[in-house]
């Protein structure tokens, strides 16, 4: 399993012309067939062929990972690894803020798991003016606050809906994020936002989601777009500028490191839900 990665090229194929060994790099998950549609139009990351790494090939959680070159991500060697392993949920995170334009905007994330937090230090460096978060468990609010999260909203105590409204002077937020693939979230969510806004879906919802669709979304002439991974390989140029530049503080997601072969403590943990990203050492 794995696919989130820093390493070290310690081989490579001999037609491999991106990296040399020895070289710092992190991986791109999506492996695209580079023939399909979508791969020829510049939507390699939606391919309809697409594999994943450590999902239909042998994933990161080793000491050893083979890496295809279309993935291979050549880090600045300032980076830390720890932050440079994250950078493909960094990516998950800037392509779900970045269609909000979020410059002086109000902006609502519900979830925030790893992924969550990091949409709330993207939407802070990309100029959100009031970010709001909705989330259960204590945790993972704490880790939004210190991302930069203006207020938090524990969604089993408190009206998400009825809580924006009282937060953004009864207007709404001007783009939602859901990140958590709960229905409730999802349907709160849409109901925040205020009539010409947007909202982009990066939460998996296990089953079909009934929504309002007249009232919450046709009426209010809202944008709904759906994220799937990341643009290959703009988010990552973005992503590592981020890092480089000192523009995010990814100390607050990384909670926890253990020795690769913890893993299991690191998988019990991550169960629990109290836990930012977990990293593997091996
Ligand atoms: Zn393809
Ligand atoms: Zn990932």
């Amino acid at each position: 399993m794995g696919h989130e990665v820093a390493g070290k090229v310690v081989e490579k194929g001999s037609r491999v012309g991106k990296v040399e060994i020895g070289d710092f790099v992190s991986a791109e998950t999506h492996i695209p067939c580079g023939y399909c549609y979508q791969c020829e139009t510049g939507k390699r990351h939606i391919c309809k062929d697409m594999k994943i790494l450590g999902v239909h090939t042998d994933g990161v959680f080793a000491d050893y990972a083979v890496i295809e070159e279309v993935d291979i991500w050549p880090n600045d060697p300032s980076i830390p690894a720890e932050y440079a392993s994250i950078q493909e949920p960094l990516g998950n995170a800037i392509d779900t803020i970045r269609p909000g334009n979020v410059a002086g905007k109000n902006v609502l994330i519900t979830g925030a798991g790893p992924v969550g937090v990091l949409a709330v230090g993207v939407a802070r460096v990309f100029g959100a003016t009031k970010i709001i978060v909705s989330e259960p468990n204590r945790y993972r609010r704490e880790l939004a606050l210190e991302m930069g999260a203006d207020e938090v909203i524990n969604p089993l105590e408190n009206n998400l809906i009825e809580s924006v409204q009282e937060l953004t002077t009864g207007v709404g937020v001007d783009f939602a994020a859901e990140m958590s693939g709960n229905d409730k979230a999802l349907k709160g969510a849409l109901k925040s936002v205020t009539a010409g806004g947007s909202i982009a879906l990066l939460g998996l919802p296990d089953e079909e989601v009934s929504l309002d669709l007249t009232s919450d979304l046709i009426f209010k002439g809202i944008n709904m777009i759906g994220i799937t991974g990341r643009e290959m390989f703009r988010t990552w140029h973005i992503a590592a500028r981020l890092i480089k530049e000192e523009r995010i503080d990814l100390k607050p997601v990384i909670t926890h490191k253990f020795p690769l072969e913890d893993y299991k403590k690191g998988m019990d943990l991550m169960t629990s839900g109290n836990c930012g990203k977990i990293v593997l050492i091996p």
